[in-house]
């Protein structure tokens, strides 16, 4: 039998359960025992220079996170299909009753290029997503200068719209 091959990953989750688990055990037994009670919903994009408990300051149990390419908010559109972003709002309002929802827009977001740009054919789903910017476009070719105006746009039409 041959041992499953480690890579950087399982080692630093490894080391969190061998360094930082142990002299935070506490908050986590506390956390478990009382329910969380987070505050605030974090609606950010998926990107992964995007870490919003680095961004906050916030420890486990301060922030209900809910990603997805591009921090967009579909509309709500009443049907029984699968609308995860949608479900997250719902659970954080009526369940977790936070008193704040946040919408985290950044710089340099690969889901405004990919809007302007367009996606590979096959990527279906992230076409049809990726309409939820159309508001936000402007009608320039896609400068930096744009693509940050884009990305500030992006976060207000998800309100707005
Ligand atoms: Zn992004």
């Amino acid at each position: 039998m041959t041992e499953a091959p480690t890579d950087d990953l399982l080692l630093r989750l490894r080391r969190f359960h061998s360094d930082y688990f142990p002299g935070h055990q506490q908050r986590f037994q506390d956390l478990v025992a009382q329910g969380q009670h987070p505050k605030t919903l974090f609606i950010g994009c998926s990107d992964s220079r995007l870490v919003p408990y680095l961004l906050t300051d916030s420890e486990p149990g301060e922030l209900f996170i809910v990603r997805n390419v591009g921090a967009f908010i579909p509309p709500y559109d009443g049907s029984n299909n699968f609308h995860g972003t949608t479900a997250a709002i719902e659970f954080a309002v009526l369940t977790l009753q936070v008193e704040r929802i946040v919408v985290c827009g950044h710089s340099h977001c690969g889901a405004i290029r990919a809007a302007y740009d367009g996606v590979p054919e096959e990527a279906v789903a992230l076409r049809a997503w990726l309409k939820l910017a159309q508001e936000a476009l402007l009608p320039v070719q896609p400068c930096p200068e744009a693509l940050r105006r884009t990305e500030q746009r992006a976060v207000c039409c998800n309100w707005s719209g």
